[in-house]
């Protein structure tokens, strides 16, 4: 079981990952991964990023017992990895911090990225202004006409927003374009990829920046209990932080490790972003993975209430951890996570991300049948002030916000 989920030299866990790009990008990623290698084990590299979390970023994030869901659910105690409290309010900018320092070191002074609702464009916006380069975001023109407050967000801090007119205009379409953009122009520009997804070594370096997530939980649980957690649940889109949540856990087999995936109007609709449930191996992106995609491998339209869900695809590593069944994936569907988000909300205080919310739906679903013993560390990925008129509209009020 092992073998099949480790990364390979060949940049694969198991049957997944790869690279599937075109022949004029191999030398760029062979030196992404060259120059990734020798940092990953600088301690000069790593003592900048730690600086960078720690005094721009506010890590260590905190975790935090829920005692009233503890009390209101009846069973494992819950605690919650709170990413929300980090800068920009999600995990994302863990991954963007490191990303961008491994493309200065490199020499670059251009980020370009693509971005379906917009979160991990302002992420990447967000650290192209504190180091002082330039950033190009590709997001498709359906969603730039649906996202315009994240377009201004993204313009006030100095990037410029490509709106991707090609194929169905949506995040597809972006990412073939940020694609054909990195290829035109490798000298000066990297691709800061937004999920644990990607050709090699993306995937790699997106699990390596997300890895805090779990190695805090590690600390922060053994110093609170003195135990290892039984389960970690986490919302999983790409999968980056999921993968941040589970990767200091895989090698001990007693944590049990969940993806709650958006299952939208349920699976069995075409409303849906369930991916490792419903879909196939396939290549887009770069990568080898499980995609939701038709018989000729054309990539499916996606749908969840969340927008960070909504990616058809998942990343190389989760594809591996579900086929070894070391992690499981369960489908939550819209109702589902708006029902927790408004249950988190009066339990505990906390407007959490309507992604983060398929993970507390799981949370609510599996802790009653659990032992009071028992704990379970959920991750909030993010923070909900972005979703709260969505949710409002999903319930039929629509504000003009
Ligand atoms: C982007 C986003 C996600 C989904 O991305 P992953 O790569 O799967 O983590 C989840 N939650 C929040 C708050 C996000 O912004």
């Amino acid at each position: 079981m092992k073998n099949s989920i480790k990364l390979d030299k060949n940049g694969y866990y198991g049957e997944f990952g790869g690279k599937y790009i075109p022949e004029t990008l191999m030398n760029e990623l062979e030196k992404i991964d060259q120059a990734y290698h020798h940092l990953k084990t600088d301690p000069k590299f790593q003592e900048e990023l730690t600086d960078l979390l720690r005094n721009y970023a506010n890590r260590p994030s905190l975790l935090y017992y829920a005692k009233n869901m503890t009390d209101d659910l009846g069973g494992a105690q819950i605690y919650l990895k709170r990413e929300d409290l980090n800068h920009t309010g999600a995990h994302k900018i863990n991954n963007v911090l490191g990303q961008a320092l491994v493309a200065k070191h490199l020499g670059k002074t251009r980020l370009i990225a693509e971005t379906g609702a917009g979160q991990h464009g302002v992420a990447t916006a967000t650290v192209a202004a504190l180091l002082g380069m330039s950033c190009e975001v590709f997001m498709g023109k359906e969603d730039t006409d649906r996202q315009r407050l994240n377009v201004y967000r993204m313009e006030l801090l100095g990037a410029k927003v490509h709106s991707v007119t090609s194929g169905s205009m949506v995040l597809k379409d972006a990412v073939n374009a940020t694609m054909q953009e990195w290829a035109s122009r490798v000298d000066d520009t990297f691709y800061l990829m937004g999920s644990a997804v990607g050709p090699y070594p993306f995937p790699e370096m997106v699990h390596d920046f997300q890895s805090v997530i779990s190695k805090e939980t590690k600390i922060q649980l053994a110093a609170q209990k003195h135990q290892l957690p039984d389960m970690v649940v986490a919302c999983v889109g790409g999968g980056s932080n999921a993968i941040g949540s589970f990767a200091d856990f895989i090698d001990d087999p007693t944590v049990q490790l969940v993806g709650a995936e958006a299952a939208g109007r349920g699976i069995d609709t075409k409303d849906t972003a369930a991916t490792i449930e419903l879909g196939s191996t396939g290549i887009f992106h770069g990568m080898k993975s499980i995609f939701l995609q038709d018989e000729n491998g054309q990539i499916n339209p996606v749908y969840s209430i969340s927008a960070g869900l909504d990616y058809p695809g998942v990343g190389p590593e989760h594809s591996a951890l579900a086929k070894a069944n070391r992690a499981q994936y369960v489908g939550i569907t819209d109702d589902e996570a708006v029902n927790a988000f408004e249950y988190i909300a009066k339990q505990e205080g906390i407007i959490a991300a309507i992604e983060s919310c398929h993970a507390v739906a799981y949370v609510q679903k599996i802790a009653p049948k659990m032992r009071k013993d028992q704990i379970i560390v959920c991750t909030l990925s993010g923070r909900g002030d972005k979703d709260v008129s969505s949710v409002l509209k999903y319930k039929g009020v629509d504000l003009d916000v």
